[in-house]
């Protein structure tokens, strides 16, 4: 499949969309003013919520915890709360910080995930951006080695901050994670608190933390396989986080 792309300026991904954030532009985001969103999912150590062939490139994004009687991998993303227009964004369509803006508004269309192939469909980009422009995609590979560059940096962040990540959750206490493929908790901090904890945990040396995560499930059918696994499940919703869950209706 080949791909042409050039971005037209229409600031459709700059609306309705939680862009996920390494650590230092998580600060950088508090520290301006802004709202983080923390997003959360895990499987189990016996591979439930995983596909095999995605396991390697989860497990390194994951900090690896203790939930009951079973060894479990939680992924921990920090994004920006972006509903409606991003608070950067301004009345030309333009971003106020481009010259520092995320990585993943860098990298925007392409995808983070390598199980994730680029779906022209399902992104914002109008048609027109997919039309003409340089090639993007030349027999399925990226050709922009500039784009290759930041998508590894954005992963490599991925696995750098996840036990920092884990620490910050541990304080604010968020400890209640989805089963990757049944949803995710959301939860939005204080950004107060928020702010004071990550300055708290930055440039320190981290043991593992130890605190147990529980798992939030959509039913009792895969609550029933996580507790046989021997995790912990709670399956009322929280005051402090929503579950958002991606089981078909
Ligand atoms: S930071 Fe800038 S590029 Fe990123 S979503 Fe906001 S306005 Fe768009
Ligand atoms: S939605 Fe696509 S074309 Fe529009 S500003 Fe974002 S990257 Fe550019």
């Amino acid at each position: 499949m080949n791909t042409t792309f050039s971005c037209v300026g229409c600031g459709k991904c700059c609306n309705d969309h939680h862009v996920p954030l390494t650590l230092a532009e998580t600060r950088m985001w508090a520290a301006d003013g802004g709202q983080v969103i923390v997003l959360v999912e895990g499987f189990l150590s016996n591979g439930l919520g995983l596909p095999v062939q995605q396991r390697e490139h989860a497990e390194r994004r994951s900090v690896m915890v203790r939930s009951g009687a079973s060894q479990a991998y939680v992924a921990i993303t920090f994004a920006a709360y972006n509903v409606g227009p991003c608070r950067n964004l301004d009345e030309d369509n333009l971003c106020r910080i481009y010259e520092r803006r995320p990585l993943v508004c860098r990298i925007y269309p392409m995808e983070i995930n390598p199980h994730i192939p680029l779906n022209t469909a399902v992104k914002e980009c109008p048609p027109e951006s997919w039309e003409k422009g340089p090639d993007l995609i030349v027999g399925g590979e990226l050709v922009d080695q500039e784009l290759e560059g930041l998508i590894q940096r954005s992963r490599q962040a991925d696995r750098d901050d996840i036990q920092t990540k884990d620490a910050i959750c541990a304080l604010l206490g968020i400890r209640t994670t989805a089963l990757k493929g049944d949803g995710f908790t959301a939860y939005l901090p204080d950004m107060s608190a928020f702010a004071s904890v990550i300055e708290q945990v930055a440039g320190q040396t981290l043991e593992e933390c130890g605190s147990e995560w529980v798992f939030h499930v959509s039913g009792d059918d895969i609550a029933r396989q996580v507790l046989d696994a021997g995790a912990q499940v709670v399956t009322d919703a929280s005051s402090n986080y929503a579950f958002i869950s991606l089981r078909a209706a």
